[in-house]
């Protein structure tokens, strides 16, 4: 199923739980704002080439919107459109002062050169800078763009309108990047996972874990479930799939990886088929990397007890409802994988104040907004009587509806 038609189901599905006034629903669906520019640059050899870039700003109620940049050959305007609005629904359920916006570049990265990149990014900022700011719009980065893209970000838009650092988040540290943004979303999952598993009396250390993607995200997720004493049996990227049914040495798999570029030719483990992973045996299954992956053709074959969405949108709805036939556990992209973008405010906050805070901060806040996000989820959860998809949903759009409300519409 098209992201966009997920997305707008599960949040129909949360505005009739909440009764939602149909007036507001409406609004709430419809984007705020989207951009959609031509992109033209010159490549190395003095060729050039044309891309389309898009930035959906969805709400902005709760205050500056706020969401990554994606380059990847798949991005179109139905997916930035999905993604813009569950980075909405997200900050509102972290309980951070944003709304939601997200922003893409239909490119492969991988096929463009360092500098070729460099002039994409600046083009691409030359065409939105009037459109984003400190406190209207936030970007940050997501599949395919680093620390590097924001720098290049807060360059050219500083040519405009003079040197702003709080313009992105997930900026390099001498830039005035935040200690612990990097490994913050592999770190929230993580917190997450700690607090769905206490509900049930368990902990990572006496569990499996199949991890699918094996970039920022899966590869902090791995790294801090393996220092917790969690057995990851498989782990898949792109470039392959591993599999050990002792526990996977994360640590020797990364020094794989940086040294080789792949996950191929590891001798800490068994090579098997990327598709197979995803219905692996095991206790908890994390996906961290594309949408949709999990859909009607793999979910009745799903033997994980637990899955903890660290992509976004990584179960379809159609999923969904096999799995919860099931008695799967799955706890929702919008919660589980919102310690990215919890940890871009703080790298905010701090640029604004002009103060930086230690990692042990960073990381003590996240875990406190973490667990605090999981408690107001489970409280839905419980007056809504709903699983924690719906649970998850009715938080964020009943927090974004009352700030609606609360602003009002007079022109
Ligand atoms: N791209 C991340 C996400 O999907 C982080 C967004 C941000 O930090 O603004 O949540």
């Amino acid at each position: 199923m098209n992201a966009l038609t997920a997305t707008n189901r599960n949040f129909r599905h949360a505005a009739r739980l909440l009764g939602l006034d149909s007036k507001i629903e409406k609004s709430l669906l419809i984007p705020f704002r989207e951009i959609k520019v031509e992109c033209t640059i010159p490549k190395d050899d003095g060729s050039l080439v044309s891309y389309v870039g898009f930035r959906v700003q969805h709400d902005n109620a709760r205050g500056p919107m706020k969401g990554g940049i994606r380059y990847h050959p798949e991005v179109d305007p139905d997916e930035v459109n999905a993604l813009a609005q569950l980075m909405t629904w997200k900050t509102a359920v972290a309980d951070i002062p944003y709304g939601g916006a997200k922003g893409g570049i239909g490119c492969n990265p991988k096929d463009l050169s360092r500098s070729e990149l460099e002039r994409l990014t600046r083009v691409f900022t030359q065409k939105i800078h009037d459109l984003i700011g400190v406190h209207t719009d936030v970007p940050a980065p997501d599949m395919g763009t680093n620390s590097q893209t924001m720098a290049w970000i807060l360059d050219e838009y500083s040519k405009f309108h003079g040197y702003s650092p709080a313009i992105v988040t997930g900026k390099p540290i001498d830039l005035g990047g935040s200690l612990g943004r990097d490994a913050a979303t592999g770190r929230g999952v993580v917190y997450a996972t700690e607090a769905l598993l206490a509900e049930y009396g368990k902990s990572i250390k006496d569990l499996t874990f199949v991890i699918q993607g094996f970039g920022n995200v899966g590869s902090w997720a791995a790294k801090l479930i393996h220092e917790r004493g969690g057995r990851v049996i498989a782990v898949s990227d792109i470039t392959g799939a591993v599999k050990n049914p002792n526990g996977i040495d994360i640590l020797k798999l990364l020094t794989h990886k940086e040294s080789t570029g792949s996950l191929k030719d590891f001798h800490g483990g068994e090579a098997m088929n990327q598709n197979e992973l995803l219905v692996h045996e095991c206790d908890v299954l994390i996906p961290c990397a594309l949408g949709g992956v999990l859909n009607r053709e793999n979910a009745a074959d799903v033997k994980a007890k637990f899955i903890i969405e660290a992509a976004n949108h990584p179960t379809d709805p159609e999923a969904d409802e096999i799995l919860s036939k099931k008695g799967v556990i799955i706890l929702p992209d919008i919660y589980a994988n919102a310690g990215g973008v919890t940890v871009s405010y703080f790298e905010w906050v701090q640029n604004i104040q002009g103060f930086m805070w230690d990692e042990e901060k960073v990381n003590e806040e996240l875990r406190r907004y973490m667990t605090r996000a999981f408690r107001n989820v489970k409280e839905m959860c419980k007056s809504h009587d709903c699983n924690l998809r719906m649970g998850a949903f009715t938080l964020g759009v009943n927090r974004v509806a009352r700030a609606t409300l609360l602003r009002g519409w007079e022109a």
